[in-house]
Order: C-alpha cells, then structure tokens, then sequence
C-alpha cells in the first residue's frame, strides 16, 4: 500500500529550503521504488494569506490521512500582530501537534566531524557529538490546569501554572525513549527534578519500572541542573536523554547550540504508532527568507528520519545522511557553516550536491 507523505512548506525561508528537501524525497522514492504519494499544503502565515486561517480544513484533513508530514517553518514578522491563538505557530503548528496527538519530539544533536568549528566549545568536547533528546511534548506545565494569573486578596496579583503528569503519558514517552535508545547506543538517562517535585518523583518511578522491560538498556537518572550542568561540560557522556516538556525545551535548545550549526538539526514529533511530523529545529528565518541563503539540509536531514521512523524505510534514511557526510566531505557550505577554504553555495546548488552525491 502507497503511504501517504505531506508536505508543508511554510513561511520564510521554508518554501526554498522545502523545494531542496522534495526532490531529495522523490529522488529517493523513484530510485528505491518506496511507492509513496505526495502531497502539498498550505499551513502558518501561507494559509493565513490565502485562506484567513493558519490551518485550513484541506490541509488539516490531509495531515490526518497522512503517515508523514514534512514541515519547512512557520511565522515570521507579517503575522505578529495577530492574537496569539490565530497566529501561525499556534493556530497552525501547535494545532497539528495537538490534534494528531505528537506527543513525543525526538531531536538529535549531532555534530559532524568536518563542523567541529562551529561549536563554541573545544573540539576535543564537542567533536563527533551524537545525542539525542526525547522530550515529551503534549504535556507537563506547559499544558496543565489550572493555569491562570489572578487577584489576590490584598490586590497583589498571582501567577500560576500546573505541572501534571499521568502514569500512562510518562510511559508512553518513556517507551519512545527505551525504543530509540535500543537502536542507537544502548544509554538512556531521564532527566527530572525529583528532589524538589512530585511529578517527577512519579516521572522517575515509572521510568525505572518501565527499565525492567528493556533489561538491554542502561538505564541513569539526572536532575535537570545537574543534565544542564553536564550538558556543557561532557555532552558525549550522553546517549539518549529523555524528559518532560518544558526541561526539554530547554535541554534541546541548549543541546542544539552545542553544535553552533542550527541549520544542520533535524526533529521528529511522533504519536503513539509512529506516524509523525518531521522538521528543521530552525525557524522561518525572516532575515535571509528569499536570498537563497538558507542552509536545506536540517530538512533533509528530516526527510531521512521521516524515512526511518515513520515510513520503515531505514535504508534509505541511511543513503540520504551519508549523502549529507559527502557534501560536507567535499567542502560545500551554505553561510550559516562557512569556514575558510570552503565553498560557499546557496540553497538550490546545496541540494544539488546531496543530489550528485545520492
Ligand atoms: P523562531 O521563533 O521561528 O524559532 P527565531 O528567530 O528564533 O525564529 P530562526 O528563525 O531559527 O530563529 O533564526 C535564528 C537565526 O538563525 C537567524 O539569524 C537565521 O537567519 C538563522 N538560521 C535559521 N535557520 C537557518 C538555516 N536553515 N540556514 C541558515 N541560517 C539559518
Ligand atoms: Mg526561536
């Protein structure tokens, strides 16, 4: 049966680095006869433009009927002004992630050899970093009530957020996390602040019942300070990190400037059978949109795991990242990891080059 693949340009700088992004998808469909359908739609401030809402109802009913979907980046300074419900990151992206249930981002921080420059820290820290962070993305205080800010009696005003977990979205994460630490390295540390919070002492419990399925894993514990902490100091101490919304916000983000090219990072966000939306971690770039300046490969690189965890097509998953080694190897560069001696190309003759080398 053909699976289903949308694809979601975007904003920005997301249609160029998208169109580099598509012909190395049907490339590798024509050459590896996947037999996979393609379609396009609009969502963010593309979908606003056109259609007066940021996630119309052909596109949403698309991404339900689809195995995968393809995102280049959403938003950008035109769609500010609008209220926050109906701007292009929540009325469009987080209403994807919610309604399909993505419950689970995968972001994997890997710093190439041939970058090793890029990152602020020594080479001999950073170089040939390979984690990956599985940060639960539906829950936690991000998405707990009650939520509010309120008045106080004595006229002062409060804010407050709930942070809440339930045994089954803990363990459902906590599955994706032992299932991808299986396939790479073997090491998962769950990150938590169970010290100081119940919902992570309950984070913590079910993790280390949860291990005792998976007897092959390693399993280690860290509180969120210390992971940070460590984070700068040894990365390659880690292999898989798994934990809850907003520590894996921040986790990420920080995992992600470790290797100084944001440009080159790749994120899935996957529901409980594996389907899932695939996306650069980047943004929409207003600063350099239409330039041809934008760097295609965080979404190529996005393609692949699309590939591996949502289409069971590892292999091909594999050709497209070894794809992206060579063109480094060969010292081609877009603006964002240029070095000395290398050649700088723009968006289009970069995913020429992941073409001539697939
Ligand atoms: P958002 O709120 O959507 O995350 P942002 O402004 O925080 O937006 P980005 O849009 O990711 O973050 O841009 C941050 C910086 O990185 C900008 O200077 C942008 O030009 C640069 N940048 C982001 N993505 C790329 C890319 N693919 N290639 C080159 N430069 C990039
Ligand atoms: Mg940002």
């Amino acid at each position: 049966m053909s699976k289903k693949v949308l694809v979601l340009p975007g904003d920005g700088i997301g249609p160029e680095i998208m169109t580099e992004a598509e012909r190395v998808l049907r490339f590798v469909d024509s050459k590896f006869g996947l037999n996979l359908t393609i379609d396009q739609g609009l969502v963010g401030g593309a979908a606003i433009d056109a259609e007066g809402t940021a996630l119309p109802q052909r596109t949403f009913d698309l991404a339900k009927a689809s195995d995968a979907i393809l995102l280049g980046a959403v938003g950008g300074p035109k769609w500010d002004n609008l209220p926050p419900a109906d701007r292009p990151e929540k009325g469009g992206l987080l209403k994807i992630r919610s309604e399909l249930d993505l419950f689970g981002n995968l972001r994997p921080a890997i710093l190439y050899p041939q970058l090793a420059d890029a990152s602020s820290l020594k080479p001999e820290v950073v170089s040939g970093l390979d984690i990956l962070i599985v940060r639960e993305l539906t829950g936690g205080i991000y998405f707990g009530q009650p939520r509010g800010i309120r008045a106080l009696e004595n006229g002062e005003r409060e804010g407050f957020n709930t942070y809440v977990y339930k045994e089954s979205e803990i363990k459902r994460i906590g599955r994706q996390a032992f299932e991808a630490a299986r396939k790479r390295g073997g090491r998962l540390c769950s990150v938590d602040k169970a010290n100081v919070l119940e919902v992570t002492m309950l984070w913590r419990e079910v993790m280390i019942e949860l291990g005792k399925e998976y007897p092959d894993v390693e399993l280690s514990h860290m509180y969120v300070d210390n992971a940070a902490m460590q984070l700068v100091r040894a990365p390659k101490q880690f292999d898989v990190i798994v934990t809850g919304n907003m520590f894996g916000d921040i986790l990420s983000d920080a995992a992600a400037m470790l290797t100084g090219s944001i440009g080159m990072l790749p994120s899935a966000s996957l529901d409980i059978n594996g389907r899932g939306m695939y996306e650069p971690c980047h943004g929409s770039a207003p600063d350099i949109a239409g330039q041809g300046k934008a760097n295609p490969l965080a979404t190529i690189l996005s393609v692949a795991m699309m590939l591996r965890y949502s289409l069971a097509e590892g292999g091909a998953a594999d050709v497209i990242e070894k794809a992206v080694e060579v063109v480094l190897d060969q010292g081609y560069r877009t603006g964002d990891i240029f070095s000395e001696g290398c050649q700088l190309v723009s968006t289009s003759e970069m995913g020429d080059a992941v073409l001539a080398a697939l």
